[in-house]
């Protein structure tokens, strides 16, 4: 089934009687060739990659929940190609080429809107430092612009100027950046790699890792043991955990993030927007509510909800931003379990076991990483060798200190920003 205009409209005279499900509901099998622990964006696009780019056939994603259930539903939808060095900026504007092709490639409205990012700037050195972080994005082929002050007070008239604590500069915009329905690129790639004969196995909850001979020889999972030539682990914030049941302690803790939407308002906010003097992003959604967030929540932790402090601290931060926001009432809130590396950047690896592959270590940048991210983990399952535009993410860097990324531009100990 392919979506076209005149698929709608012909459903839409049909009383939609015709559309079937998206992917099929298969029994696992006995053997794969290759299977990917992990039904999120990331696990999801490994599949469709390793079957369109290198036409494997026999693949299973084994999802302990339902597919889109975990952070690639949960997140704040921003995508951006801001990154400042070598390593993360590669990446990432690798994955921006791919986010302008994916609703044609997979046949699917993901409803990608390049509706620009700003981030704003409040000082001098922070203007220093924007300039810098700009030029290098342009460097890397990307574009960015410097807006003025006046520029701004005509594109964000909502913004206080005015405030004295943390008067606003100016801001760098990427114009290509903006943001994804975010369930929609689970169920693209769900269907896509579907479609490419991937077996999508739900409620399948991977127990165990066997290892023979320092060989990966399956998993054992509440359905049933299942082997394997090759195995991935694709499981977000529960990285540490899978990695554990391979005998492997990983440089990461895990930890949660919150996000927050109000109820649907007229439309006011038309760009992706962030407050350079605190952690405060938002966006509004195409339903109208503003849908915003902040830091994580500093403390390690399984519970995907977060606490009330950091409720305080992101609310504190927009009302400062943007007084018109005390007017919207908050309509939810929610949370999800995210993987933290020393230098915030991931882990796109092989591991010590042969056939065992890791990727893992996505915070922040995770969901604006789902395409890339999965063509590189494909591309390094299916031939052996690194990505050359995810060569920047080896987890020996954490032993070596050699190659540490600095995702932020402020130092290499990420935990302390
Ligand atoms: C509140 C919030 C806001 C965010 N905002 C942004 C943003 O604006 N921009 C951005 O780029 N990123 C953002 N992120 C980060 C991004 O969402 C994540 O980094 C990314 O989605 C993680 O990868 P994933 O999609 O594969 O994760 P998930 O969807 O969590 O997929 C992992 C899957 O593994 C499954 N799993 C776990 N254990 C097992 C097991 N034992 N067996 C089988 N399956 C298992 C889970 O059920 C889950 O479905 C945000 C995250 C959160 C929580």
């Amino acid at each position: 089934m392919r979506f076209s205009g005149l698929k709608i409209l012909t459903e839409g005279l049909k009383g939609n009687s015709g559309w079937g499900a998206h992917w099929r509901d298969p029994e696992p099998a006995q053997e794969y060739d290759i299977i990917i622990i992990g039904g999120g964006g990331h696990g999801l696009s490994t599949a469709y990659y390793l079957a369109k780019e290198h036409g494997l056939k026999n693949i299973a994603v084994l999802e302990k929940g339902h597919i889109g259930g975990g952070n690639i539903g949960r997140n704040t939808t921003i995508i951006r190609a801001d990154y400042f060095l070598p390593g993360n900026s590669e990446f990432y504007s690798h994955s921006l080429k791919l986010w302008e092709g994916l609703e044609a490639d997979l046949n699917y409205n993901v409803m990608h809107s390049q509706r620009g990012k700003i981030s704003l700037f409040h000082s001098d050195g922070q203007r220093d430092a924007m300039i810098r972080r700009g030029n290098s994005m342009r460097n890397q082929g990307d574009d960015a612009e410097l807006l003025s002050v006046k520029q701004l007070r005509k594109m964000l008239p909502y913004l206080d100027y005015e405030q004295g604590r943390f008067p606003i500069y100016g801001g760098l915009l990427q114009r290509r950046a903006g943001t994804a329905r975010h369930d929609a690129v689970a169920w693209g790639y769900a269907r896509g790699a579907d479609q490419r004969g991937v077996d999508l196995i739900q409620n399948c909850e991977v127990t165990g890792i066997e290892i023979s001979g320092g060989v990966v020889q399956g998993v054992q999972t509440s359905r049933g043991p299942i082997r394997a030539k090759k195995v991935g682990i694709v499981v977000a914030g529960r990285s540490s955990q899978l990695a554990a049941m391979a005998g492997m302690r990983l440089p990461i803790e895990s930890h949660v993030l919150q996000a927050f939407v109000t109820e649907g308002v007229k439309p006011c906010i038309d760009h992706v927007v962030s407050f350079g003097m605190g952690h405060f992003y938002i966006s509004q959604s195409d339903k109208g509510g503003l849908v915003f967030g902040g830091d994580l929540d500093m403390y390690a932790s399984y519970a995907a909800r977060g606490n009330l402090p950091m409720v305080e601290h992101v609310a504190e931060a927009g009302m400062t931003l943007m007084p018109m926001l005390g007017k919207a009432r908050m309509l939810r809130s929610w949370g999800g379990i995210m993987d933290m590396t020393p230098d915030g950047s991931p882990i796109i690896d092989k591991t010590h076991i042969e056939g065992l592959f890791l990727n893992a270590g996505w915070c922040y940048g995770g969901f604006k990483a789902v395409p890339a991210s999965g063509n590189c983990f494909a591309h390094l399952m299916a031939t052996g060798k690194p990505h050359v535009a995810a060569q920047g993410f080896p987890m020996d860097r954490f032993r070596t200190g050699c190659g540490l990324i600095d995702e932020e531009g402020t130092g290499s100990q990420h935990n302390l920003h």
